[in-house]
């Protein structure tokens, strides 16, 4: 448990240390909210957004965000924009219904280890893997052996701190249409207090991964599930 004053002064002397980090999915539901949380915490000397495409920002607090389009399909030729970044978050992914499933693979597991190895060739010393609940290499289904093996390929690479966390349903308000997820969030997230391990609000996992960065010394290889990262949430509340 850490008490709010404790976290007022983790937060200070992240500051002080005057760390940099880049971001992969900001323009997703998990990484705009892991965004704003970083960006109003005020925790890194210099944010960079890695993706596909620019965005555009109206806040006045986002106009210092460094930004850096890639074609992922060719990463190496973008090592560059991976480089000089102590901490990594990555909350990339697609869904089988939108890109298919060999589209799913290339994104969920190519792209994200790709950068991940680009990330860690380029200095970074601590990377956190938006995965899945029940991510599993040995699952017969595609999206949990496909979240399972990315996370073990991952750790091979021995980052000095490798956070995976895995929530259960995410529960946003998204701008796409995603029907069955709609339905999915309507009924657990009514029933949340019953079933706590079924799912979690996106602002909970983007405050755990942001307290869990502010924490020192954490285990080499941490897996954090729904309940932790619900815990870890909660103490980032700043009501
Ligand atoms: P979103 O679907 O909201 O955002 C996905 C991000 O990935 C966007 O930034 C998007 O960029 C980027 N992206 C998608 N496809 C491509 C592509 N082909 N090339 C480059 N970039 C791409 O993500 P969520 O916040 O919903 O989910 C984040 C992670 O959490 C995912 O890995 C997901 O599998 C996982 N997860 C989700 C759960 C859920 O209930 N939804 C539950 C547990 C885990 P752009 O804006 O350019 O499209």
């Amino acid at each position: 448990e850490i008490p709010r004053m404790d976290l007022n002064a983790m937060e200070e002397n992240h500051r002080q240390k005057n760390r940099t980090c880049f971001i992969l999915g900001a323009s997703g539901e998990t990484g705009k909210a892991l965004l704003k949380e970083i960006v109003e915490r005020n925790i890194f000397s210099k944010i960079t957004l890695i993706g596909r495409r620019q965005l555009t920002f109206e806040d006045k607090t986002y106009e210092n965000l460094v930004q850096k389009v890639v074609d992922f399909e060719k990463l190496d030729e973008y090592a560059e924009a991976f480089q000089g970044h102590d901490v990594g978050y990555c909350c990339l992914g697609t869904t089988k219904a939108k890109a298919g499933a060999e589209g799913f693979v290339r994104v969920d597991h190519d792209y994200v280890l790709k950068s991940a190895e680009l990330a860690k060739a380029g200095g970074c010393s601590h990377f956190h893997l938006e995965s899945s609940k029940g991510a599993d290499k040995t699952s017969s289904f595609l999206y949990l052996k496909t979240k399972g093996q990315v996370e073990a390929e991952i750790e091979d690479l021995g980052f000095e701190r490798f956070s995976i966390y895995r929530p259960a349903v995410l529960l946003v308000a998204r701008e796409e249409s995603r029907p069955a997820e709609w339905v999915a969030q309507k009924f657990l997230g009514a029933f949340s207090s019953v079933f706590p391990t079924m799912s979690i609000s996106i602002t909970a996992v983007a405050r755990a991964m942001v307290i869990n960065t502010l924490k020192d010394g954490g285990k080499k290889v941490e897996i954090l599930e729904n309940k932790a990262i619900c815990n870890l949430g909660k103490i980032g509340d700043k009501k």
